[in-house]
């Protein structure tokens, strides 16, 4: 007691470099990206439409049956700014995530909001209000990737 023990640090770095096979599915929804469009697939018990399709319901553990091609637009439902930085990330911060009803579907879809300016991180936090429309900005040149959507932006209609 009384003795004072010095904090120590032990510094290390992972990598955990990765493959993912798609699987048929998740190709289709990537192809659709290349032609602009959101690919869901149904539910035939819930008759939800989940996007990114997916090949079998994870509330109802039955395979969908139908594709259906979704909105680029949508609900922003909740964000998130991100201003700090750490492995693995595809964009430098200050950026943001938020998840989008988009127009057709039933689940949340991920994915970067821009066309915010994040000078003023504070600012820019009230600029976005859950419930405000979103639409998608596309990639002049789409290879089948996620990021064909560069993000979705605030639309006024
Ligand atoms: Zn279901």
């Amino acid at each position: 007691m009384g003795e004072e023990i010095e904090p120590r640090i032990i510094e290390g770095a992972l990598s955990l470099p990765y493959r993912w096979a798609t699987g048929p599915v998740g190709a289709r929804f990537l192809e659709g990206l290349k032609n602009k469009k959101i690919l869901g697939t149904r539910c035939p018990k819930c008759r939800r439409v989940l996007v990114p399709a997916r090949k079998f319901c994870p509330r109802c553990f039955v395979d969908t049956d139908e594709w259906v091609e979704v909105g680029d637009k949508g609900i922003l439902r909740t964000f998130t700014i991100i201003n700090f930085s750490f492995v693995g990330q595809v964009r430098k911060p200050p950026y943001i995530v938020g998840i989008i009803e988009l127009d057709g579907a039933d689940v949340g879809f991920t994915h970067f909001i821009g066309g915010v300016d994040l000078t003023d991180i504070e600012k820019a936090a009230r600029e976005l209000r859950p419930g405000m429309r979103v639409q998608a900005v596309w990639r002049e040149e789409r290879k089948g990737d996620i990021l064909d959507i560069e993000y979705f932006k605030p639309v006024r209609e």
